[in-house]
């Protein structure tokens, strides 16, 4: 027969998860001290059989299901069950008063905590047998979110990790692994999406841009409508929590604009109004103008990366500088981007500085900024961006190349990295900090990453398309000019490009000794 299943917590997610345990065979006890909040349970779980058997997503009928799920007020008859998830409010002190309870009652069951951003070494601490309580993540909705982190606490045992990791594989999951840090993994590695979005609004540039570029890039939503979708006081209690797990590291600080906007009660899509009103909700992105390459001027492309193999493989350029119309410099470094022998206008990727700081080296001609991240796309968005001193023709000319190859043009107030860069350059660092630290194996990390928010390319498999050096060197840059600690590039990212190695599958046969990463979870 089945491992019985208890779920501690009939809200939004002890729902979810008691309808996965079910449809997967389990008989489940669901608990909650309010009779109602039970109620609601089953009358949203039924509703949902029922739209998943419309669907055809439903092997055997609704009521066999349900049959197998039952209610209770009563804690103690929980401690019955092989397997307890609890998830109740998020409240530390509550968490282990529950599962310490429990454990008394039976010493041997596996305890499961659904907690987000709780260390689950630190509610294992009041249980009776630590070695047993295990955190599972799972996403919401849970009955449709493939992902769930598996997170052993620093006392749990190795075979309780690995029921836990069959548990979700029965129950049809994807379960990923992930050390006991503040924010796990997936709400981690995805605080730049949020943070650094912020950040470039924060410096002038408008949400909606922001998200038009994000979106260009594959995210199925910009960072201003996810924020809007997710609450925004829950976006800000996940970055605080995780900024205060690190003990204020400057990465992962909160932004003042989000905490004004939680502070105003405007929190999203659920109060009408967040960084949108609701409705109409946010603007749609441009439309992609017709490719006419009649229209482009002829490019002489410079720089070694996939960025500029890309633009040499399909867009309008020449090798001869008599017939070029401009310079399309692709270098990262500022030391590199030397001016060539022609007076002609440069536009100039802007990926490690600003247009403003690489103007004056390209001496007196016209010069513009501009970014665009590869695998390029129709629905990439061109940025581009005017020098402090003022539009000039290098700017125009930029814009009527990108139009005339098919792509949204977006003239963006200058800062260095452009929109779309910067966010994906410290998402990588990040994920980077995290494959370092032996959170998650960066194959586990990227699908993950996919599976958990959507994102069209892990951020590391995404790093490796666009290759480490350039990624490397535009964080470098960035640090120099913005001048802040967030921006420093993780030292593993320069080992690995200091050793010439451009996969993180190669990592672990690294002669140099990098052999333990990914493998530990124990942390000082
Ligand atoms: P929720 O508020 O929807 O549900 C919590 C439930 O716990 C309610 O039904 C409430 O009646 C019940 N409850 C209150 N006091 C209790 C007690 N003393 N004992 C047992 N149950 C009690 O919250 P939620 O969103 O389902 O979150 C539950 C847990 O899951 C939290 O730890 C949260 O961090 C985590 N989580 C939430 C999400 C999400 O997107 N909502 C995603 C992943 C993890």
């Amino acid at each position: 027969m089945n491992e019985r299943v208890a779920v501690i917590g009939a809200g939004t997610m002890g729902r979810g998860i008691a309808q996965v345990a079910a449809q997967a065979g389990h008989p489940v006890l669901l608990y909650d001290p309010y009779p109602q909040a039970l109620q609601q349970a089953l009358s949203a779980i039924g509703d949902d059989l029922r739209k998943a058997a419309r669907g055809g997503r439903l092997s055997g009928p609704v009521e066999e299901v349900l049959g197998r799920l039952q209610t209770t007020g009563e804690l103690e008859r929980c401690a019955e069950a092989e397997w307890v998830i609890e998830a109740a409010p998020e409240v530390l002190e509550l968490k282990q008063e529950l599962l310490g309870q429990l454990s008394q009652l039976n010493p041997s069951n596996l305890l499961a905590t659904n907690t987000s951003t709780l260390s689950v070494t630190a509610i294992a601490s009041k249980v009776k047998n630590p070695e047993r309580v295990m955190g599972m993540h799972f996403f919401n909705p849970a009955q449709r979110m493939r992902l769930v982190e598996v997170i052993p606490g620093l006392r749990t045992a190795p075979e309780v990790t690995q029921r836990a990791l069959e548990l979700a594989r029965s129950w049809g999951k994807e379960p990923v692994q992930v050390a006991d840090m503040p924010g796990f993994l997936v709400n981690r590695v995805a605080r730049p999406f949020y943070g650094e979005a912020l950040r470039l609004h924060g410096e002038g540039i408008a949400k909606e841009h922001i998200d038009w570029v994000l979106r260009g890039l594959g995210f199925p939503m910009g960072p201003f409508e996810l924020m809007d979708l997710i609450g925004l006081d829950v976006n800000l209690a996940a970055s605080r929590s995780v900024y205060e797990g690190f003990f204020a590291e400057p990465r992962y600080r909160p932004h003042p604009l989000q905490a004004q906007r939680v502070a105003a009660g405007m929190l999203g899509r659920k109060t009408g109004a967040g960084w949108y009103t609701y409705p109409p909700g946010p603007p749609s992105p441009p439309q992609a103008p017709q490719a006419d390459l009649e229209q482009a001027p002829t490019a002489l492309i410079v720089g070694p990366h996939p960025l500029a193999q890309a633009l040499r493989q399909h867009y309008r350029h020449t090798e001869d500088l008599a017939q070029a119309d401009f310079v399309l410099d692709c270098r990262v470094k500022l030391e590199r981007k030397e001016a060539l022998a022609e007076d002609l206008p440069v536009v100039t990727l802007v990926w490690g500085h600003s247009a403003s700081a690489l103007a004056p080296g390209y001496g007196n001609r016209p010069v513009a900024g501009f970014s665009l991240v590869p695998p390029l796309s129709k629905g990439s968005t061109a940025e581009v961006y005017a020098p402090l001193s003022g539009s000039n023709p290098a700017v125009e000319l930029a814009k009527r190349y990108f139009r005339a190859h098919g792509h949204p043009v977006l003239e963006l107030p200058d800062q260095p990295g452009g929109v779309g860069f910067r966010i994906l350059a410290l998402l990588i660092n990040e994920a980077v900090s995290a494959v370092a630290e032996g959170l998650a194996t960066p194959s586990d990390l990227d699908r993950a990453m996919r599976l958990g928010t959507g994102y069209p390319r892990g951020p590391l498999e995404w790093a490796e398309a666009i290759w480490l050096k350039p990624v490397l060197r535009a964080l470098e840059s960035l640090h120099s000019e913005l001048g802040e600690d967030r921006y420093r590039p993780h030292p593993l990212l320069r080992r690995m490009v200091a050793a010439g190695i451009g996969s993180f599958t190669d990592v672990g046969k690294d002669p140099t000794g990098a052999e333990n990463l990914a493998t530990h979870g124990g942390h000082s």
